[in-house]
This record gives structure tokens, C-alpha cells and sequence, in this order.
């Protein structure tokens, strides 16, 4: 049974599709997998295991009833979800106190698409509260742990998506990225993550941080899987405003290596002193693997890079600010007992956030504040848009971007919860991409001398998700470092 949890999505489908095996074999093989490792990684804040064995049974009841081009192309195929996503009648937490008895009356339109084409449930996984964070420490509830090491973070926010993909607790997770909570964590867990295009996938149902730069991505093992889920979110949405009303490509990856044609660039202000040397050394050796497979490497410049963490910290705290003052005690979630309207305020708020989430609550509210909202949030945005013409400039020459994912790999449990600036330089080249609404996509290239995975990313134009998935597929398919896999 234990060898059903390592099929990849598409041999799991075969199986399902010439019933091979059924949809409740397959769940049970995950619940059972979880049940035996799930108290080292804790990777999971609610299982739903009744759930999924009902979907499961619907799903093989609707397999053996119909012929298989009337039936949905994810029937029966088991996945995780990030607790940011709303699902209609299952506790939605955020990872925070405020939300712990939380039961959203809606459920999100990323996993509301998947139901449609057949998902099966397993539950909702760990998150940084109210997804602030690289490393799930933030969590109100647990910390998820490295399936590499256990002694590390396997990143964040997104941690319990990452791990339990990487546990074989699920084929395939949501997450969310505002920037770097899926591709940060991917490359902790050597495992692929992708964020697309600000626009791309509905954030309806993903409960706010920074609206301007939230997005939901893909957990996978491979860029094959990735993309098997992508078409599925992807695709405009009239519930979400922002989301955009272009064309959602087909993608087919051929078996085909080649690079020929491929321009990537390398831009010299993402590999600078200060980044653990064996990170530099494999992110270089995968671009010269890509530069064998055929493409050609180009040095770029990306010369704004150096103000995206201090502008990203500026407007995601802004946002946040605004966003969480819904959290009041009066609508949703926890509500304290307090005498006076005043009192109740500020004791819901006060018991119900977490350190982290105060702290950027109130430094949003400072930077929005009237005397202040020029020199801190207006400037901020005036520096975005030149974040994004260093991309719109570079995307005239190349066709993607290589930088490494984190400066470091997974970092120990407890060796930056007192350092917060520590924390949020881990973040350093992948949040120049949500400011800039581009896609990226990180996968695994390599170890450190500790066994932990290091992580690349390739960054691309908007809504040009579909060439950064075939650049990783053909290096996938030339490569092994995505089959490497943890001992639990
Ligand atoms: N670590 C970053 C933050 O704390 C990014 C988090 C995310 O992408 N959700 O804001």
C-alpha cells in the first residue's frame, strides 16, 4: 500500500482512469502514511479524513458508473490545502488564535474548481499566522518540521503544504505567496512551487495579507505536476476582480530536452556575498546544465533589487493593516468577554494576534498614517514601479530569469524567531516577483553539505507560466534532483 503515496499525479491518474486501483485506496494509503509520520512534521492544523473517504467513494461510485470522457480529469486524485484557502463548512484558521473556531459559510474558488474536477480532500495544512512568516514558526498552533532534518523549518509560510508533499502526505498542495510563502518553502523541502502571475488564478476565498501581492500556488514534486494542476486554478474569475480574462494555454510538455533558442538570464544583483556558498555553487551548476541543454545565458541587470525588501515590507504591512482590521470581535472568530465596546476591541485583538502579526499591523498603520503615507507608503509605491520596469526591461531580452530561491537553505527551528529582520531577508529574491505581479516558479538543483535541498528559481513575463513549466521539465527530465527523496 505504502508504495501508492509515490506515484506522480499522472501514474496515480492512470491507475485510477483503467481501475487499477480506486480512489479509496489511494486516500487511505495517504491517511495511513499521515497517520504513522504526521506527529514528527505536523504538517496538518485539521485532517479530514471522513471527508476525503466520502469524496473518494463519490468519486469511484462516479467512475464505475460512466464512461471515462464524461468524468472529470482530477476524479478521485487525493491533494492538501493551505489553512488561508476558504473551504464551505471546514475550519479555516489561518494559523491564528483569532480564527480558531472559524467555519467560513463559502468555500474558495481555486479549490472549488479542483472539487469540480474531482479532488479529494485531505485536510488543511500549517501556515504562519495569517501567512506572515518564512518558516511556520508563526503558526498559533505548531511547527511543522523538515522532512530533511527535523531539527529545521521547512520554510514558510506555506511550511505544512511543503512538507506534506514532501512527507507523500498528499501528491499535490495549495499554497499561497505574497513573497515567497510557496517557492521559499518548495526550495527548503526540495520539492517545486509555483507562484504565477498576479491575475492569473482567482484570489477569492484566499483569505487577505497584502491584496496587491497575494496569490495561490502549487506544491508539487515536478513541473509536470504543476502544470497538470495550473489549468485546473487558473483562468478569470468575475469574483475576484483582479483576476484577468486571458486565455489559460493548454499546456502539453513534450519529452523533448532541447533548449535550443532559450534565452534565461542571470542577473548579477541576486548572487552577491553573503549567500551560503553551496546555494550559489548549485543554483550555477543548474543554469550550466540549461546552458547544455541548449539555452542561451545571458547576463542581466535587475538594478532596483536592493529596495524590494524595505518597499515589500512597507506595502504588505500597509495592506495587512487594512486588511486585518476586520478581526474586531464583532464579525468573525474569537470574540473576548470584555465590559466595555472599547475593552472588547482591543482584548480580541490583543489575545487574539500573535507578536508577528502586531507587529506588522502596526507598522502598516505607521506607514499609512496621514503624516507619514508620502515618505513611507507613496514612496513605496513610486520604487514598486520601478521594480517592475527592471523586469519589463529584462523580459526584453530574455525569455527567464535564474536566481536562487533563499540565500540559505532550511535554517534550524528557533535560530531566527528573535531576529525578525533575519527572518524577512530569507525572502530577499523571491519578493521582487510579487511586486512585480510576475510569475515564478522554484525547484530543486542540488544539497548542501548538511543533505538539505537547495532550491532555483526561474522567473518569468506575465502570464508566461507556461514557458517557465517546460524550461523545468526539460530540466527535470535531464536531471534526478526531484526524485531524491527524505527517509522518515
Ligand atoms: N515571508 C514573507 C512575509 O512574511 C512572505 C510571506 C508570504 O509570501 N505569505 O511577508
Amino acid at each position: 500500500m505504502s508504495q501508492l503515496t509515490e506515484l506522480t499525479i499522472t501514474q496515480a491518474l492512470a491507475l485510477l482512469q483503467s481501475r487499477e486501483i480506486s480512489s479509496i485506496e489511494l486516500t487511505e494509503a495517504y491517511l495511513d502514511r499521515i497517520g504513522k509520520f504526521e506527529s514528527q512534521i505536523k504538517a496538518f492544523i485539521t485532517l479530514t479524513p471522513e471527508l476525503a473517504l466520502q469524496q473518494a467513494q463519490a468519486a469511484d461510485k462516479l467512475r464505475q458508473n460512466n464512461s471515462d470522457y464524461q468524468l472529470p480529469a482530477l476524479l478521485g486524485l487525493p491533494i492538501a490545502i493551505k489553512d488561508v484557502l476558504a473551504i464551505k463548512d471546514i475550519r479555516c484558521t489561518c494559523g491564528s488564535r483569532i480564527l480558531e473556531d472559524f467555519v467560513p459559510p463559502y468555500t474558495a474558488t481555486t479549490v472549488q474548481r479542483l472539487l469540480d474536477a474531482g479532488v479529494v480532500v485531505l485536510g488543511k495544512t500549517n501556515t504562519d499566522e495569517f501567512a506572515m512568516g518564512s518558516s511556520t514558526e508563526n503558526s498559533a498552533y505548531q511547527t511543522t518540521h523538515n522532512p530533511w532534518n527535523l531539527e529545521h523549518v521547512p520554510g514558510g509560510s506555506s511550511g505544512g503544504s511543503a512538507a506534506a508533499v514532501t512527507s507523500h502526505f498528499a501528491p499535490v498542495a495549495l499554497g499561497s505567496d505574497t513573497g515567497g510563502s510557496v517557492r521559499q518553502p518548495a526550495s527548503f523541502c526540495g520539492i517545486s512551487g509555483l507562484k504565477p502571475t498576479y491575475g492569473r488564478v482567482s484570489r477569492y476565498g484566499l483569505i487577505a495579507y497584502g491584496s496587491s501581492l497575494d496569490s495561490v500556488g502549487i506544491f508539487a514534486h515536478t513541473a509536470e505536476e504543476i502544470a497538470l494542476i495550473f489549468q485546473h486554478i487558473a483562468g478569470r474569475d468575475p469574483r475576484d476582480a483582479t483576476s484577468m480574462e486571458i486565455p489559460v494555454p493548454s499546456i502539453s510538455l513534450s519529452e523533448n530536452t532541447s533548449l535550443v533558442g532559450m534565452r534565461i538570464g542571470v542577473p548579477k544583483e541576486y548572487f552577491i556575498s553573503g549567500i551560503q556558498p553551496e546555494v550559489d555553487a548549485a543554483v550555477r551548476s543548474a543554469v550550466s546544465q540549461m546552458e547544455a541543454l541548449g539555452a542561451e545565458i545571458v547576463e542581466i541587470s535587475l538594478p532596483h533589487t536592493e529596495y524590494a525588501l524595505p518597499v515589500y515590507y512597507l506595502i504588505a504591512t500597509a495592506e495587512a493593516s487594512a486588511n486585518l482590521a476586520r478581526y474586531d470581535g464583532m464579525r468573525y472568530g474569537y470574540s473576548a468577554e470584555s465590559a466595555t465596546l472599547w475593552q472588547r476591541f482591543k482584548d480580541t485583538r490583543g489575545s487574539g494576534f500573535g507578536s508577528e502579526v502586531k507587529r506588522r499591523i502596526m507598522l502598516g498603520t505607521y506607514a499609512l498614517s496621514a503624516g507619514y503615507y508620502n515618505a513611507y507608503y507613496g514612496q513605496a509605491q513610486k520604487v514598486r514601479t520601478l521594480i517592475k520596469r527592471d523586469f519589463e526591461q529584462a523580459y526584453e531580452k530574455v525569455d527567464a530569469i535564474a536566481t536562487p530561491v533563499a540565500p540559505t537553505t532550511a535554517f534550524k527551528i528557533g535560530e531566527h524567531t528573535n531576529d525578525p529582520l533575519a527572518m524577512y531577508l530569507e525572502d530577499i529574491f523571491t519578493l521582487p516577483t510579487n511586486l512585480a505581479g510576475v510569475p515564478g516558479l522554484a525547484f530543486p538543483v542540488g544539497f548542501d553539505n548538511q543533505g538539505l535541498p537547495v532550491g532555483m528559481q526561474l522567473m518569468g513575463p506575465h502570464f508566461k507560466e507556461e514557458s517557465l513549466l517546460k524550461l523545468v521539465h526539460a530540466y527535470q527530465l535531464s536531471t534526478s534532483w526531484h526524485k531524491v527523496l527524505p527517509d522518515l
